[in-house]
């Protein structure tokens, strides 16, 4: 039996914090893969800045590329519409039926879990990991936990530490300094975004 780790995301665009994110959950929970799935469409985000799904999936497959353990899934773009979670990990479960999935956000979407399509198909097929962005999320987290996922039936882990202290908005919105955003992002992913011109104004 394998642990699967499987990191939802828009990535517009994929940065060091998701890296860590990663890295930090594969080595905490003894993660034998992570695998890295961009949405199609976010079913929370209507991002006016939002790059094809495309661009999204080749950033990711360049940021992964040094990372034996780590995959990309189309899944979500091939499916098409809105990327509901617990399709998604439905698919997944039936991909790997005897391995053990490993759903892993960051604090924000956590805090939203309870309010998404079919919240208990989500708990069913996975167990929470969850990192926080600073250093007070911790109690919030936890007490969410306490209070609204685990009665619906969720297993989280909680961790205590952030990782980065970076947004993909952040990204963005510095994409023509580089200077600034050099250690928040893959040099091969922004030689990508330069090359084809994403996120100018
Ligand atoms: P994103 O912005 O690309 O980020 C991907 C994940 O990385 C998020 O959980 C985010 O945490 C985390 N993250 C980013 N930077 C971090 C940092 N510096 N430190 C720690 N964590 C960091 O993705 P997203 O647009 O939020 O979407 C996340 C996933 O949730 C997607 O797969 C989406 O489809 C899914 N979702 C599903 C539903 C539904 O099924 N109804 C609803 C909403 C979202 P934060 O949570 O803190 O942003």
């Amino acid at each position: 039996m394998n642990k699967i780790g499987i990191i939802g995301g828009t990535f517009n665009p994929i940065h060091n914090g998701h890296i860590l994110l990663a890295n930090y959950c594969k080595e905490k929970l003894n993660l034998n893969k992570i695998i890295f799935i961009p949405t199609y469409t976010p079913p929370h985000k209507s991002d006016k800045d939002l790059v094809s799904e495309v661009h999204r999936l080749n950033m990711c497959s360049i940021a992964v590329q040094n990372f034996e353990d780590y995959l990309v899934s189309d899944i979500e773009i091939k499916r098409k519409g809105k990327s509901y979670t617990y399709e998604t990990l439905t698919n997944l479960k039936e991909i790997y039926p005897d391995d053990s999935l490993y759903f892993i956000t960051g604090a924000d979407m956590f805090l939203t879990l309870e309010k998404w399509k079919n919240p208990n198909v989500i708990f069913d097929k996975a167990i929470i990991a969850a990192v926080p962005r600073n250093r007070m999320d911790f109690e919030v987290l936890n007490s969410h936990y306490i209070n609204f996922l685990k009665p619906l039936g969720a297993t989280a882990c909680i961790f205590d530490e952030p990782v980065l202290s970076v947004s993909s908005t952040f990204i963005r919105e510095n994409i023509d300094n580089y200077d600034l955003i050099e250690s928040l992002i893959d040099r091969n992913v922004y030689e990508y975004i330069t090359k084809n011109n994403l996120y100018r104004k």
